[in-house]
């Protein structure tokens, strides 16, 4: 963390010197205690780093069982066709995220392997082209930053997460967010037949020969097709507890009702309220 990134990102100046995921894990412990995080400061690049991320994709979910969701919120083209490489190997549904070099426009897209485009079946013109991939990023060129964009994409981000975990409204294949002309366009991409990686076409098999099986491996069944009796109840253990009261049982509801039918008019009578209502007007 340096003293530079405090205009743009959630850093404060006493965490300057940290890593940042250091200092990450202190504000999101901060705000929420309860929630268990795992930091690892590593370039997910390399071989060795690699096997981790699959390992911890594959174990770091609760009961060390799959995680439910990998959002990618990294800023270069290697570091993308890493976590496309791992999540099309494990078949694992991820969000991609990212901010344009001018900084006035951003995306999300929902990456589920074989059945939408996977970062590598539409690349870059430059790379498709037999270019450098290094020149996507070029040394020394600092992109524009702006906090509002950065912050209206995460927002679509967690929005799309959430949406996902939570299975309610629509989590589109793509969704941008031009700063400039307010407009947010939204498609889908079929994936590319040829597309270079090996497991995003064997994926694409898997979906075209079993594709109600693999609505139900990526989990994406609506609610209400899952369920074979509409009437069962739906959290049967009820870990929190919850119930719901009558709410006559309410007693502070009340209260506050009754507050807000007394209202003080000073002793004027009705008649002399709509007269000065009406001279107001
Ligand atoms: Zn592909």
């Amino acid at each position: 963390v340096e003293l530079a990134n405090m205009n743009r990102l959630f850093f404060r100046p006493e965490q300057s010197g940290l890593s940042k995921v250091e200092a990450s894990l202190q504000t999101l412990r901060d705000i929420n205690p309860d929630v268990e995080f795992e930091i690892f400061n590593m370039n997910i690049t390399t071989s060795e780093n690699y096997d981790v991320l699959l390992e911890r994709i594959r174990q770091g979910g609760l009961q060390e069982k799959r995680v439910d969701l990998v959002l990618s919120c990294v800023d270069n083209y290697a570091a993308r066709m890493t976590i496309n490489q791992a999540c099309n190997e494990l078949g694992q549904i991820w969000l991609e995220s990212g901010v344009s070099e001018n900084a006035v426009s951003g995306h999300i897209q929902t990456m589920i392997p074989g059945r939408y485009a996977c970062f590598e079946c539409a690349p870059p013109a430059v790379v498709a082209g037999g270019g450098d991939e290094n020149a996507i990023k070029r040394e020394g060129v600092c992109a524009a930053s702006l906090p509002t964009t950065m912050g209206i994409t995460a927002g679509l981000l967690a929005q799309a997460t959430l949406k996902h975990l939570l299975k309610f409204g629509t989590v589109s294949n793509f969704l941008g967010y031009d700063a400039l002309g307010d407009y947010f366009p939204s498609y889908s991409m079929t994936p590319n037949p040829e597309c270079g990686n090996r497991h995003c076409r064997l994926r694409q098999q898997e979906w075209a020969e079993h594709p109600e099986e693999m609505m139900r491996k990526y989990n994406l069944l609506e609610e209400t097709e899952k369920k074979d009796d509409s009437n069962a109840e739906l959290h049967p253990d009820n870990e929190w507890g919850i119930v719901i009261e009558d709410s006559d049982g309410c007693a502070a509801s009340e209260e506050e009702e009754e507050k807000e039918e007394v209202v003080d008019t000073k002793g004027a009578s009705v008649e002399e309220l709509m007269a000065s209502l009406k001279s107001l007007q």
